[in-house]
């Protein structure tokens, strides 16, 4: 007879996403530990885009979402009220397509663009839906529905008004699209797991493999 023994599965991996929380866990601030997360930011007065104290929480989230990324390998953006800033602001990481989602070598800031006091002017009516992943709420993976693109004003950090309306073609102009739709939901006190439309979708990332097979799927 052969003796009963317990087989839980991707041990390795599931050691190693609790090991990058708890490396995180010194800068990002998880949902239930701060009220600030489900509360709306404060815009950024045009004329202090430019200040030193601005440029200084700028840089701070910069230095944040490199950070993450060196310790992690992932992670394509932030948003201030995620550091304990509650200022409409963030930093996204340009430099990531689906399929690289392993791109430890890139924490240069070249490839981060700023975001500054967006306002949405135009949504797609297509739906996608995609499995996200919030450094607030990870290991969480949440199936989360957003229009395929959107286009917004902004101002970037040397205080220009810029409009992005880059569509949905590609991978890489799906993805930044809905990077930009997840982390302006953090200015506005929104987080993935709040929007979820079936909560029995919602997993952990225990699968190593998991993201290597994700993709867009019309809704
Ligand atoms: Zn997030």
């Amino acid at each position: 007879m052969t003796k009963w023994k317990p087989t839980p599965s991707f041990v390795k991996h599931k050691r190693e996403v609790f090991k990058n929380e708890i490396n995180i866990s010194s800068f990002i601030y998880k949902i239930g530990e701060s009220k600030k997360l489900r509360l709306p930011s404060k815009e950024i007065p045009v004329t202090k885009i430019t200040s030193s104290e601005t440029k200084e929480k700028i840089n701070y989230l910069k230095k944040c979402l490199l950070n993450y990324r060196k310790l992690t390998g992932y992670g394509r953006g932030v948003t201030a009220v995620q550091v304990g800033i509650p200022e409409r602001f963030s930093v996204i990481y340009k430099g990531q397509t689906i399929t690289n989602i392993k791109n430890k070598k890139d924490v240069t800031d070249k490839n981060i663009q700023v975001i500054i006091n967006p306002k949405i002017t135009k949504k797609s009516k297509h739906l996608l839906n995609y499995p996200e992943s919030c450094m607030s709420a990870s290991p969480v993976i949440v199936p989360t529905i957003r229009p395929s693109w959107i286009e917004f004003d902004y101002y970037d950090e040397e205080g220009n008004l810029k409009h992005w309306d880059t569509k949905d073609e590609t991978d890489v102009g799906k993805m930044m699209n809905r990077v930009f739709m997840h982390e302006f939901d953090h200015m506005e006190g929104i987080v993935n797991v709040d929007i979820v439309k079936d909560p029995s979708k919602i997993i952990l990332w225990s699968d190593p493999d998991f993201y290597k097979n994700a993709e867009f799927t019309k809704v």
